[in-house]
């Protein structure tokens, strides 16, 4: 069995074989890069964290939470390098009380962080012998399918870049996943269900997909692999985090996440207290290798677990159980 992800890992920390102790030793030297970098480059954080001395885990566990509010109301404030740095801004319009859109910075670097973790999980997905479609925003530089794109390019992969469907080219795309003789392909779960209910009479020879950007209902899982028989793999991550944050592995039981991109924790939403292992709460984040914007104890309003027991593939990775909105408590990835 491969482990894509932990050979990445171990290569990027030095290490012969990857384990708890070591990835838990990086991540905790990472933790305090990044909130030492925070409260320097930083307003936003030097005022949050004006107090704190950050000398153990639990002084670390103990710092106050950030939220999307936050993001609305001090975004330029949380960034951490010189305007010239950045290279993309993503803007998001919210639902929040103050109206204020929330907006993420990246450098050209933390961009290159999300394509190398896609060119290491989407191994379990797609090879040189596929042909992969792009059902997603895939024009704009650095968008998600632009990234990606670039990720399994560098694995041989041919990629064909279509874009989010509107809902009325079904048929165009599958002419082109006829013609093209797709194997496999990204989309959004209910897009890719209106797309697979409508391929009767094509023959389509889809081999895996994954499904992102959006919670994954039983119902589209169904649809999907009844229409094509292909393995269904899940993505969940959020545009704070640096668009991904953990994908399904060959044994899709449970997603393991980049953990030396970023650390999470699963809290109980009306403490605060930090649950251990298996028990389900909001998952809360901070990035440890991000330097246009980081983000500390970030509240994502996600709902999930981590899985108890080690994943049969042999990674020593955490792995996120199907990830759900807070306020439902189900759902699937989104990502
Ligand atoms: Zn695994």
């Amino acid at each position: 069995m491969k482990k894509y992800m932990d050979l990445w890992i171990e290569d990027i920390i030095g290490e012969e074989k990857l384990s708890r102790q070591h990835l838990e030793a990086y991540q905790w030297s990472k933790i305090k890069e990044t909130f030492n970098r925070a409260v320097t480059c930083s307003p936003f954080y030097a005022e949050l964290y004006k107090d704190v001395v950050l000398e153990s885990p639990d002084d670390f566990h103990r710092l106050p939470f950030t939220t999307p509010e936050d993001v609305c109301e001090h975004s330029l404030d949380m960034v951490c390098v010189p305007q010239g740095k950045i290279s993309r801004i993503v803007t998001m319009e919210t639902s929040g009380t103050t109206g204020k859109p929330k907006r993420i910075f990246f450098t050209e670097e933390d961009q290159q962080l999300t394509v190398d973790f896609f060119h290491h999980g989407m191994k379990f997905i797609a090879d040189e012998t596929d042909v992969f479609m792009i059902l997603m925003p895939c024009s704009t530089p650095g968008s998600i399918g632009v990234l990606l794109r670039e990720a399994l390019e560098k694995s041989g992969v041919k990629v064909i870049p279509y874009g989010l469907s509107d809902g009325q080219d079904t048929a165009d795309i599958l002419k082109i996943m006829e013609r093209e003789n797709v194997t496999s392909c990204v989309a959004m779960p209910q897009q890719l269900m209106q797309i697979a209910k409508a391929s009767d009479g094509y023959n389509i020879r889809m081999r895996s997909v994954l499904l992102s950007a959006d919670y994954v209902s039983e119902e589209s899982r169904n649809v999907i692999s009844e229409a094509w028989g292909c393995k269904i793999f899940e993505h969940y991550g959020m545009t704070e985090m640096g668009l991904g944050c953990a994908v399904h592995c060959s044994e899709l039981d449970g997603c393991p996440i980049r953990e030396n991109d970023l650390y999470l924790e699963i809290i109980d939403p009306e403490t605060g207290e930090i649950l251990p292992d298996g028990e389900e709460g909001e998952i809360v984040f901070t990035t440890l290798t991000r330097k246009g914007m980081p983000f500390i104890r970030y509240r994502t309003g996600d709902w999930s677990s981590i899985i108890k027991e080690p994943c049969k593939c042999g990674s020593v990775l955490k792995r996120l159980t199907r990830v759900g909105d807070r306020k439902m408590k189900k759902g699937g990835y989104h990502g």
